[in-house]
């Protein structure tokens, strides 16, 4: 089978890869996210090039993108890109390399990739979360990649679960990815630290309780500081309520569970393990979803979008 190239369009970077066969990185390239839809459209194009030029055979390009992608590979808006609204992305990129090009949002490839060539091989029914930042998702459903009318299926992170709570940059209040995120956990370890509950983290954390962040946590959680230790097991209700809600309407057998949280997995395993049995509908009548962690670090999104270029054969 020819090579395959997809590029994952972030925050702050740029990540391409060339994919062999198997889904294996066989080249792969990194530049700083330019402002502005016309620098990312151009630079989009350059690193196909560079891509292209670096191996032979490459002969589809995807691009993984944040925000609402719609299927047609247009951004219609995207909060981790300032300013970038209402974008065509594979149609523009395309037109300037004289090729096909495919886009998707990039939990979505991130999803494709873990499921075909990750965490996830196999496996019919599984729902994937990754907790960075913010919170995205995808899910398969009967073995096929649930992308939804419009493409935006997978929002799992934007799911409310108090309306009261805190605001959220979709606009809304009590977002999922407010409690159980990389955010999340800085929020609640800093209402921990501001109530002194959590003094040695503070420490930690150079002496202000608004400074403590998610890896002063870890740390002294590892360290069996019971104040660090309880933040992780509250953490670890918020995630296993969105899990339990996300069972309610897919019904996965398997959970893969991604992004920057998924270096605490030691710490974050059992708890959630524990509060997803509380608070799963009907646990001891049912085989509940195993929860996994992702294989494919950083490059998901990229290899995903190399393999969602290949499936649409372009
Ligand atoms: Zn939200």
């Amino acid at each position: 089978m020819p090579l395959a190239a997809g590029i994952d369009v972030g925050g702050t970077k740029f990540l391409g890869v060339v994919v062999d066969d198997d889904g294996s990185v066989v080249a792969e390239t990194r530049r700083p996210t330019p402002q502005g839809g016309d620098a990312i459209v151009a630079q989009l194009a350059d690193v196909v090039s560079e891509l292209v030029a670096g191996t032979d055979d490459v002969a589809t390009v995807g691009v993984g993108l944040p925000g609402l992608i719609t299927r047609a590979g247009a951004i219609v808006a995207s909060p981790n890109l300032p300013g970038v609204i209402d974008l065509d992305v594979a149609s523009r990129v395309g037109a300037l390399l004289g090729r096909a090009v495919s886009a998707g949002n990039d939990a979505t490839c991130a999803t494709l990739a873990e499921w075909r060539v990750g965490a996830g091989r196999g496996i019919d029914d599984l729902v994937m979360v990754t907790l960075g930042t913010g919170i995205g998702g995808g899910a398969v459903t009967g073995g096929r990649l649930l992308v939804g009318a419009h493409g935006f299926a997978g929002e799992f992170g934007h799911m409310v679960v108090d309306p009261d709570g805190p605001p959220c940059p979709c606009g809304r209040r009590g977002c999922w990815e407010r409690y159980a995120s990389g955010s999340g956990i800085a929020h609640l370890a800093r209402i921990a630290a501001i109530g002194r509950r959590m003094e040695a983290v503070v420490e930690r954390g150079g002496g202000d309780a608004h400074d403590v962040r998610g890896e002063h946590v870890h740390a002294a959680a590892r360290d069996g500081d019971a104040g660090a230790l309880a933040v992780v097991d509250e953490f670890a209700r918020w995630v296993a309520l969105g899990l339990t809600n996300l069972t309610n309407a897919f019904d996965p057998t398997v959970f893969v569970l991604g992004g920057g949280l998924a270096s605490g997995a030691d710490l974050y395993l059992e708890p959630i393990t524990r509060w997803f049995g509380e608070l799963l509908y009907a646990p001891d009548l049912r085989t509940p979803p195993t929860l996994t962690f992702a294989e494919l670090g950083e490059r998901a999104g990229a290899i995903g979008a190399a393999l969602l270029g290949r499936d649409a054969g372009r």
